[in-house]
């Protein structure tokens, strides 16, 4: 049986993205408006959303993707490798069943050109035709934070009823046990699903708040950046006191069961944390 270290939510936990966030602001209180500018005289805004935010968001996934395969490759540094959540002895890790990680990068990329692209380019040029131009304001630093916390919250609602479904047994049959061949989760396995699930269960839950709040592009792409990171962390496998809690996504890959929710609201609201909650109690008990 596989021990999970249950590392117990930190008030570091997200120190990661705090920063990021309270630099992000800066940035657009203080330099937005001349970025803006500047960008907007020398591209277009659909080169800009299109073709500068796909790119942005592939560097993202695989700038922090690779790292952390890396890390799984060579299980070094050990400060970092240490931190990984299941408790397995290397020797039955090495014989236990795995996705060929050719075959995983071969999906990913698959969703990403054929599911994320074309995606984004639909959902620009709907926005646009609802009226969606360069002239989107720069919101202050309140509002932007506002629609950062909009867009979590509709990620998380959304994210937790698809996922919730694809649980059903038809739909975890045809769809998302591709996703469940991971049961010792890896960063880019966030992306390794069928790719109906990549269009309902990622893309859907992270672009609708978009559509729903037209936040200005800049809003967008840095949205885009913390929820790829945050994606890839919780799928990691390993529990970094600075980043988002992952623990619960781990132990749900594991069990195939509960635990359904991005950032745990929507498992608190439903109690289908319960589970969750009860090993966790047990291994503090004996630890
Ligand atoms: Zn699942």
């Amino acid at each position: 049986m596989v021990r999970f270290k249950y590392y117990p939510p930190l008030f570091i936990n997200n120190l990661i993205f705090l920063t990021l966030t309270g630099l992000f602001l800066l940035f657009l209180e203080f330099m937005g408006a001349k970025a803006w500018t500047w960008i907007m005289e020398r591209v277009s805004l659909d080169v800009f959303v299109i073709v500068i935010g796909f790119t942005f968001y592939l560097l993202i996934f695989w700038g922090v993707g690779v790292p952390y395969l890396l890390l799984d490759r060579f299980k070094k540094p050990y400060s970092l490798y240490k931190y990984k959540i299941q408790d397995i002895p290397e020797e039955r890790r090495r014989k236990s069943p795995k996705v060929p990680l050719s075959k995983a990068i071969a999906r990913v990329l698959a969703n990403q050109f054929l599911g994320t692209l074309p995606f984004l380019t639909g959902l620009f040029y709907f926005m646009v035709k609802l009226g969606y131009t360069v002239n989107v304001a720069i919101p202050s630093w309140w509002v932007a934070l506002l629609q950062l916390a909009g867009l979590i919250l509709i990620e998380d609602v959304l994210f937790f009823a698809a996922h919730h479904t694809m649980h059903r047994k038809y739909f975890f049959k045809k769809i998302h046990r591709v996703h469940h061949e991971y049961r010792e989760s890896i960063a880019i396995a966030t992306h390794y699903v069928h790719f109906v699930e990549h269009i309902v269960g990622n893309l859907i839950p992270v672009f609708a708040g978009v559509l729903l709040l037209q936040p200005h592009p800049f809003v967008v792409l840095f949205w885009i950046m913390i929820v790829v990171i945050n994606a890839l962390h919780t799928h990691s496998g390993y529990a970094f006191p600075w980043m988002a809690y992952s623990v619960h996504h781990d132990w749900h890959h594991y069990h195939v069961n509960g635990s359904f929710s991005a950032i745990g609201l929507m498992d608190q609201l439903f109690g289908t944390d319960k589970a969750f909650n009860k090993a966790k109690e047990e291994y503090k008990k004996k630890n």
